[in-house]
């Protein structure tokens, strides 16, 4: 009987999980290594929540892979028993004065067969009278959008993973520069060596540190602060039974997911903050951030003035320099894959993108050009 092709895959967050969970459905044996385990609190994917949508602009994959990650979200859940994607709608608000982002997202909608709904800001106003519309000029609703509850579905990932199968351990790979030199196994924090047939490395924020030629130039960790408000007591209008997921485009896209867990009324800045480093960094959110989304709150919802802060949370992006994910091969070790550059947006695509690369791990095909190193030029 021949060996099972061993692939070692670093990093168990949303890129990592879900691509390791696809290479053993399809057959590989599956190391699954990560240095503070799946969902962390220093990981992007960590966290409570993360919106999943279609809407996403003219000329992009990533419209069809949302709808292809919304049918495998729902699959999995329900093999698993449990409740990842709520599908509350999300409700795209358009108040740019050019809207040709929003205009062309609704052909991409249409092929990739994602409901939708065009809506005038009077039939918004009907719906959603707790959103104060001005200056908004139409909107997109996504009835099937929604959230997922980040963190868990983490868990839930390599729980599954284990279930059929695959081997998991806690460890940090402590080579400080995997670009240089030649290596044919990793060395880990528990002082073991871990050999495999092929690497993927899905290490997020921290891809920089490991390949520091390779992709320290194209990841650019930034601090984004995300902060719960306090609805009034008994008033449901701000809860997911009366509010969808929101997304307002205006000079600044700002979007919120109302009470998940009674955790309170999330909102963030989705514009790219300072520097950050993942490993050290403290998470502690910036005056001058809770102001100015305070001051978004009471202006766009206004019942919520004054609403204190209930809780608060730093996450870094992982920004490309276009924001399209890195997939490819590491240039000089064939048989490592670098797998990264979520740009604020990866979280929902988690299992189309495993689905995907898996593919192409195991079947030796190159990555779709979008993904490639080479769009960097050197
Ligand atoms: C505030 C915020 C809001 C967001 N909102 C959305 C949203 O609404 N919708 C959406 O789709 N996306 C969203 N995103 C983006 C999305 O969450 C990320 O793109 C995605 O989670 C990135 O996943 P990842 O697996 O690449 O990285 P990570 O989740 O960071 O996983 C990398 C893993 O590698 C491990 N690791 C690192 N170094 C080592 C090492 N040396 N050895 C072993 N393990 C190591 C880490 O512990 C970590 O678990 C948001 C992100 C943030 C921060």
């Amino acid at each position: 009987m021949q060996a099972k092709t061993h692939i070692a895959v670093i990093g168990a967050g949303a890129f990592g999980g879900w691509t390791a969970l696809y290479l053993l459905r399809r057959g590989a044996r599956v190391t699954l290594v990560d240095a503070w385990g799946p969902g962390n609190s220093r990981a992007s994917s960590g966290g409570e929540t993360r919106v999943i949508r279609g809407t996403y602009g003219p000329n992009q994959p990533y419209t069809k892979m949302a709808a292809r990650a919304t049918q495998l979200w729902k699959e999995n859940e329900k093999g698993w028993g449990l409740k990842l994607l709520h599908q509350t709608g999300v409700l795209w608000m358009v108040t740019a004065g050019d809207d040709h982002f929003e205009r062309e997202s609704l052909p991409l909608l249409r092929e990739a067969g994602i409901a939708y709904q065009e809506l005038s800001a009077q039939e918004m106003a009907k719906r959603w009278p707790q959103i104060n519309l001005e200056a908004v000029h139409w909107g997109i609703y996504e009835p099937e959008g929604g959230f997922l509850a980040a963190r868990c579905a983490c868990r839930a990932v390599l729980d599954g993973f284990l279930a059929e199968g695959g081997e998991y351990r806690q460890a940090a790979v402590t080579q400080g520069d995997l670009d240089s030199g030649k290596w044919d196994s990793l060395s880990l924090s528990d002082g073991s060596k871990l050999s495999a047939d092929q690497y993927v490395f899905a290490c997020g924020p921290w891809l920089g540190k490991l390949f520091p030629e390779t992709m320290g130039g194209h990841i650019r960790p930034t601090k984004q602060d995300v902060f719960f408000f306090g609805t009034p007591a008994g008033d449901d209008r701000f809860t997911a039974a009366r509010l969808p997921v929101w997304a307002d485009h205006r000079e600044r896209f700002v979007y919120g997911i109302p009470g998940n867990q009674g955790r309170g009324f999330k909102v963030a800045d989705d514009t790219r903050g300072p520097g950050f480093d993942p490993t050290s960094g403290e998470r502690t959110i910036s005056a001058e951030g809770l102001k100015s989304v305070r001051d978004y709150v009471a202006f766009r919802f206004p019942a919520l003035k004054d609403a204190p802060l209930l809780e608060s949370r730093v996450c870094q992006y992982e920004n490309s320099p276009d924001n399209n994910f890195i997939i490819d091969r590491h240039p000089e070790h064939k048989n490592a894959w670098l797998l990264g550059g979520g740009s604020g947006h990866g979280f929902k695509h988690g299992p189309a993108l495993g689905e995907m690369v898996a593919g192409w791990v195991l079947e030796h095909k190159d990555p779709d050009v979008l993904f490639r190193l080479a769009r960097f030029g050197k």
